[in-house]
């Protein structure tokens, strides 16, 4: 079934020779000019991108065209990844994952954007590699043993439930709550908003407000970080699909609570130290992000180079003339860049977990610049790539239509431009805080 879907052929098309390729809609890093520069990276990512490349090519730009357009979860494509282990990567090896580190999972990522999957498939499995990762560090091994393992097969997929509607950005100010029964069990109230895969996630890791803001000294303090049942059987949960602009593949949502009941033994670490424990989270979260954007970017990128490679008008082909080939040229450099910036963050994170000289504040500063310059080449790439096409850019087949919806997200979330461009002024220049 799954197949014949893939074979497809095109739907017919007024261009006739601009459409009748399957070419334009082959999987990007198997075309036969790769773009992004490979040296540097070591055997085990390489042995990642070839892997991964490997389970993506089943899934080419017509899957993730069908998925986008009706809003249809990438079920098998999860399931693939799972099949062969990958939502583990990032997981230790005794709970059956690999033990890799983010530099590993960074790489995994980058290539499923890069594929054709784009933001969309990314974000089918992204919340199972880093919203894991605080899990499998403070869990209890009973916590460890009876989740992680149902994740990697693939049997249950999670979500992550940050962000509230009325606190935004300032994560600190949210008002979810959850309260202690005597029993030490909690009920959980409030509402999350954004959640991407509330609808087919098992998992959600949730944070919510144990004790009141008034009641602790630090607004820090008084979070706790859960990961419980999303069992819609049970009175008190609720949640509706938001209508967004791209990634469409993928559901998300705003999800309520409403003395939801969930056990003691949900809680992940000490109660109120829920928000250093997701900081744990946040900054491989943000690497990961940053490959996604990169793996975006190139795609479109090699797409509006064919593209510029082989139209041809005023008898040439466009890609002749600088005004299309500067601006390419100059979003490939940024990429580079960026991707110096992502790989150097995910390093330093990595290796920040056996080299107590490597401050976290480091890792933080480079994460957080490698997702803002990830982001950025990536929305210029894909801007510049949807151009490059004309009108054809604007066409859902030759997907750059697609990619230029999805390069914004990485723009907004985690954490938006603004707030990163925030940190990096008080953190690294030492200007005053301005919020
Ligand atoms: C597709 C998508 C998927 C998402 N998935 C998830 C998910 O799975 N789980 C989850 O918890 N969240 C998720 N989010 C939410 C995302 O993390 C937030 O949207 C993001 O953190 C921005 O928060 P906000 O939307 O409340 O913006 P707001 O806080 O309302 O900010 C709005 C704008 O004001 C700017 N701004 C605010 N304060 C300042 C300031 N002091 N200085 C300068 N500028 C400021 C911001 O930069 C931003 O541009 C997702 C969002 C999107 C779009």
């Amino acid at each position: 079934m799954l197949r014949r879907q893939l074979v497809r052929p095109l739907s017919p098309c007024a261009r006739q020779p601009l459409c009748t390729s399957l070419r334009h809609n082959t999987f990007s890093t198997s075309t036969r000019r790769r773009l992004m520069g490979m040296t540097g990276f070591t055997e085990t990512q390489l042995t990642v991108r070839e892997a991964v490349t490997a389970v993506c090519s089943h899934f080419p730009n017509t899957y993730w065209q069908e998925h986008d357009q009706n809003q249809q979860d990438p079920t098998e494509f999860h399931a693939a990844l799972a099949k062969d282990g990958w939502l583990g990567i990032a997981l230790p090896e005794e709970l059956g994952g690999s033990g890799l580190g983010i530099s590993e999972a960074t790489m995994m990522m980058q290539t499923i954007a890069e594929s054709g999957a784009g933001m969309a498939g990314a974000q089918s499995i992204h919340g199972n590699v880093y919203a894991t990762q605080p899990l499998a560090r403070f869990g209890t091994q009973a916590q460890l043993h009876s989740t992680i393992p149902n994740i990697i097969s693939g049997k249950w997929r999670v979500c992550f439930g940050v962000t509230e509607p009325n606190s935004g950005l300032d994560t600190l100010r949210l008002s979810t709550t959850a309260k202690k029964q005597p029993d030490g069990s909690y009920k959980v109230s409030g509402q999350k908003i954004w959640i991407t895969c509330a609808q087919v996630a098992r998992k959600m890791i949730l944070l919510a407000r144990t004790t009141p803001r008034d009641e602790v000294q630090n607004p820090s303090e008084g979070l706790s970080l859960f990961c419980i049942d999303l069992d819609r059987t049970q009175p008190g949960l609720d949640m509706r699909r938001i209508k967004k602009m791209g990634g469409c593949a993928v559901d998300a949502n705003e999800v309520w609570f409403d003395n939801y009941p969930i056990p003691a033994d949900t809680l992940i670490g000490a109660e109120g130290q829920g928000f250093k424990i997701i900081l744990h989270g946040m900054n491989a979260e943000r690497c990961l992000l940053a490959g996604e954007a990169l793996g975006l970017g190139y795609a479109a990128l090699g797409k509006a180079a064919e593209y510029a490679r082989e139209r041809i008008v005023f008898q040439r082909p466009i890609g002749q003339n600088q005004g299309v080939a500067h601006p390419l040229a100059d979003a490939y450099m940024h990429l580079e860049a960026a991707k110096l910036a992502t790989y150097h963050a995910a390093r330093l994170y990595d290796a920040s977990k056996t080299d107590t000289t490597i401050r976290q504040d480091a890792v933080g500063v480079a994460a957080n610049s490698a997702k803002y310059l990830a982001a950025e080449a990536a929305f210029t790439a894909c801007e510049r790539a949807v151009l490059a096409h004309g009108g054809m850019g604007y066409s859902v087949e030759f997907d750059v239509e697609r990619y230029f919806r999805e390069c914004l997200v990485p723009r907004i979330a985690p954490v938006s431009r603004e707030m990163i461009l925030n940190y990096i002024s008080e953190k690294v220049l030492e200007l005053p805080r301005s919020y």
